[in-house]
């Protein structure tokens, strides 16, 4: 008997893996995060499948649910939405079952950070301007270690995707603005890859107010990033520049 944590994607089931897809459809008991996983994700399980949502379960619920699955001998897929390893809670489900000695695997997912980027075509990494990406997110009732407040990491210029965090867009805008200017860019992608996605672009000065009338304040991410330097190009392609794999036309 073994536990799968297995990456949702974000919501189209052409973004599962074929591991995921693999599993899903095979299924016999799963458990998943209603909340955030997809019905059209849910779909590929087979119509006799157990099915639980985890969204009003306490993890003494998740694990009872666990043990339940292993008194009858079946695997149980624990479905998280995009990829498990971020913010998915699987480390405290880990340490249950190490307890009581249930084996486990991770299969990974397309993270929703990643549809988004694909959606809004936008490279995350810019030659010259933003070589980091970072995923974080701005504190709710969850709090943030003191030393990873946003304008710490506004300082580096990096690409930033805010998970969680759109309810407080004012705020973020504002905070950012002083770091990347009113006129940066910024995406807040709503469900992406269902069939009810949104994409709303804007500036740091006009994300807010966009945002608002949209009507969006949950399920979306934020991605602040610089505008791309006009002309730079990265050295990748570069033809005067040699790597392990091609000599440069000046060489
Ligand atoms: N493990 C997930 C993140 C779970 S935290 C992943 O890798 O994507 C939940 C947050 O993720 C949401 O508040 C939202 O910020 C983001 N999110 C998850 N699914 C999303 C989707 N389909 N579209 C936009 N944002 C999504």
């Amino acid at each position: 008997m073994k536990v799968y944590f297995v990456g949702a994607g974000p919501g189209d089931p052409d973004l599962l893996t074929r591991k995921a897809e693999r599993l899903l459809r095979r299924a016999r008991f799963c458990i998943y995060a209603g909340s955030l996983v997809s019905p059209m994700v849910l779909d590929l399980l087979p119509v006799d499948a157990e099915r639980h949502d985890s969204a009003s379960l306490s993890m003494s619920g998740v694990m009872s649910l666990i043990l339940d699955a292993r008194s009858k001998n079946l695997d149980v897929i624990r479905l998280h939405t995009g990829d498990p390893s971020m913010y998915s809670a699987i480390g405290e489900q880990m340490d249950e079952l190490n307890r009581h000695g249930i084996d486990y695997e991770v299969v990974p997912g397309v993270s929703s950070f990643q549809a988004a980027a694909a959606v809004l075509s936008w490279e995350l990494t810019i030659p010259e301007a933003a070589q980091s990406v970072v995923l974080t997110r701005t504190p709710g009732r969850t709090p943030m270690p003191e030393s990873e407040d946003l304008a710490h990491y506004a300082r580096t210029g990096a690409t930033l995707c805010l998970f969680l965090s759109v309810h407080a867009i004012e705020k973020i805008a504002h905070e950012l603005a002083l770091h990347y200017g009113e006129d940066c860019p910024v995406a807040v992608v709503y469900r992406v890859s269902w069939p009810d996605e949104r994409v709303v672009r804007g500036t740091l000065g006009d994300i807010a107010e966009k945002t608002k009338l949209a009507g969006l304040s949950k399920t979306a991410l934020v991605i602040v990033r610089r505008e791309p330097p006009v002309g730079v190009r990265s050295r990748l392609y570069d033809g005067s520049f040699s790597h392990g794999y091609r000599k440069g036309d000046s060489v």
